[in-house]
């Protein structure tokens, strides 16, 4: 007999990625297969294990999605493998959500199921919008609407009237196509024209827009405007306050698509959030160790005979230390040797393994760090570099002319996930590229005709020189590079120049 499985219908908020709950974000991080919608937070996505099946079931206007009947089924069949399912919801699963019929659908064929309840868009959208629901003295109730069916033969539905009638704050989701319907109806039901009235798209996300105006100028208003879906109407008192935060943080509203190494983009990621900002991962890296290969073990036999450890990258550093312990051997081994690094971040590497660096170039580059060693090496030296296989070879060239004898020993590759790619940077502020194989994998592997669609508005964002040389072959400049190389150097970066944008 198939063992039974769960599904968990959680409510991912209203769209900021921070404002799902914690038993949400927990179900979601241990979770066989996420079920998910359109207005579910993306970055959400990027929390579910490896290997999850994630199926999207659209919901977005103009696009394909399932039936709802479909979607039922599809969550009977996942449950029935015996999988632990999530069922990812924007706002609450129960506020027009439909989360009922698929629970109907569930115990139907006797399938255990979770309700975590979310954020719902109708008060949070507006609350970040500066618009709260109710207000001491001037609205004692709230009520919340769809705006959907009233257009089933323009009919308002009999409900409607004493709807227009409450004197609490009234809220419409899924209402801007029917906007001028729901004016007029209310007008006709005796609300004063001049009622305060506000339209919030894309609450609390990067780009929301609120629309401020009067039951009669609204729909002007909004036209002006040029507000799209997700978006919500509000009418009444409250309408006409503005309580948005007067604080911000440094990068609130601003997108970031980012791609590169696991180990490098979660600190980014963690860093950008920790700033205010979202983050889209566009582009996952893999790292494949060559540690124990033949050449990699031959190193760590020879290592009394080096006088120098030399390493250009993070990644370098990790392999090698992993290596170092798997060989057998222990830091014991390299009580004789000097350190050379390439720059802060594996300056930074090298001290978590325990030890201090002895020579670090002023500019940080493969090249600087070539040139400032000849200087300070002796003929008796003699260097292991614990490299990228595509490591540059323009620090081969320096020391091969200053005859300086080295290894030069691939201690990994950095090389696509195929299953995670995606690649379209769709409305994101900035485009990060953390090394120049990753600006390499992202051009090369780019769908024709993306170009225009994707690249055009935002900035692309380097992490040095020579990452923003590999972008030159792909006709592309960087527009910002860091400063300083690490992923605080890019959130620097990023920073000030969002700060210019948003004044
Ligand atoms: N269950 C969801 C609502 C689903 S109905 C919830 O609790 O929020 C979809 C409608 O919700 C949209 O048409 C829009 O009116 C509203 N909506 C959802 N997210 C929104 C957002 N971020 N900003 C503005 N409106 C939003």
């Amino acid at each position: 007999m198939d063992k039974t499985g769960v599904v968990c219908l959680v409510g991912a908020g209203p769209g900021d990625s921070g404002l799902i709950t914690e038993k949400g974000l927990q179900r979601l991080r241990s979770c066989d297969a996420v079920v998910y919608d359109f207005l579910a937070s993306e970055r959400l996505l990027e929390e579910v294990p490896e290997g999850c099946r994630k199926i999207y079931v659209g919901k977005q206007a103009g696009r394909h999605s399932m039936k709802q009947e479909e979607i039922n089924r599809l969550l009977v069949k996942l449950a029935g493998e015996g999988l632990f399912v999530v069922r990812l919801k924007g706002g609450d699963p129960f506020v027009f959500g439909r989360g009922g019929e698929e629970i109907l659908a569930l115990a139907d064929a006797g399938i255990p199921y979770e309700v975590v309840s979310g954020v719902t868009s109708a008060v949070a959208a507006l609350a970040s919008a500066g618009i709260p629901v109710t207000h001491r003295g001037l609205s004692q109730s709230f009520h919340i609407m769809t705006g959907h069916t009233l257009s089933e033969g323009e009919m308002l539905p009999a409900d409607f009237s004493a709807f227009a009638k409450l004197n609490g704050t009234l809220i419409f989701l899924m209402g801007l196509g029917n906007l001028s319907l729901i004016v007029k109806g209310l007008l006709e039901q005796g609300k004063m024209a001049a009622t305060p009235a506000a339209v919030v798209a894309r609450g609390t996300l990067p780009g929301q827009k609120t629309v401020r105006g009067t039951l009669a100028s609204i729909e002007e208003d909004v036209a002006k405007a040029g507000i799209t879906s997700p978006a919500i109407i509000v009418v009444g008192e409250t309408a006409a306050l503005d309580f948005s935060s007067t604080f911000r943080l440094p990068l609130e509203g601003c997108l970031v698509g980012v791609t590169g190494t696991d180990s490098f983009t979660e600190k980014l990621c963690r860093e950008i959030h920790l700033q205010g900002g979202e983050t889209r991962r566009l582009l996952h890296l893999n790292i494949k160790s060559f540690r124990n290969s033949g050449q990699g073990k031959a190193a760590y036999e020879k290592l009394a005979s080096y006088t120098w450890l030399v390493f250009t990258s993070a990644n370098g550093i990790r392999e090698f230390f992993a290596g170092l312990l798997e060989s057998g051997k222990d830091l014991r081994a390299l009580g004789h040797v000097k350190f050379a690094v390439v720059g802060k971040g594996t300056e930074k590497e090298l001290a978590g393994h325990g030890f201090y660096t002895d020579y670090i170039p002023d500019r940080y580059q493969a090249s600087d760090l070539a040139r400032g060693l000849v200087k300070i090496l002796s003929p008796r030296d003699r260097l292991l570099l614990p490299r990228a296989l595509k490591g540059s070879k323009e620090l081969n060239a320096i020391l091969d002319q200053a005859g300086i004898s080295y290894d030069d020993i691939p201690f990994y590759d950095v090389i696509l996930n195929e299953k995670e790619d995606e690649l379209q940077p769709l409305n994101c502020d900035y485009l990060v590229f953390a090394s120049s194989s990753g600006a390499e994998a992202f051009f090369e592997r780019k769908r024709p005709g993306s170009e225009s669609s994707g690249l055009k508005n935002l900035k692309i964002v380097c992490i040095g020189d020579m990452t923003a040389k590999a972008l030159l072959k792909y006709g592309r400049k960087a527009d910002l590079t860091a400063e300083v190389f690490s992923s605080f150097g890019i959130v620097q970066a990023i920073g000030s120049d969002w700060e210019q944008r948003r004044k």
